[in-house]
């Protein structure tokens, strides 16, 4: 009968108790399956923005269904035929054709009707 038990202390004061709504969480995502922490940070960005929901799915596969719906272009720069300013436009612009920013495209298609 001798030693001391040792004592645990019950109280752990880590960083996050300092915010103490927000803790790490672990989430499984839904598309690949592997897991991925929701941090405090992110719930505490998620809830100034006023999210209820959870993410669904890991970083990655975020990132990859945001590329899918919005497949990136190769964009190019010319001059406005009309108004001079630079125009963005998603094909190569030749040089026998003008080039219209989307503003003056827009006017033009509303003088054709
Ligand atoms: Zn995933
Ligand atoms: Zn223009």
């Amino acid at each position: 009968m001798s030693g001391a038990t040792p004592l645990r202390a019950n109280i752990l004061l880590t960083q996050s108790e300092v915010h103490q709504m927000f803790e790490d969480k672990t989430l499984i995502c839904k598309d690949c399956g592997n897991e991925f922490v929701f941090t405090a940070g992110e719930q505490e960005f998620y809830a100034s923005k006023g999210f209820v929901n959870e993410p669904q799915r890991c970083k990655e596969c975020r990132v990859a269904r945001k590329n899918a719906a919005r497949p990136e272009r190769e964009m190019f720069t010319a001059v406005c035929a009309s108004c001079g300013k630079e125009a963005t436009v998603p094909f190569k612009p030749r040089e026998d054709r003008p080039v219209y920013c989307s503003e003056c495209f827009a006017s033009m298609k509303e003088e054709e009707d």
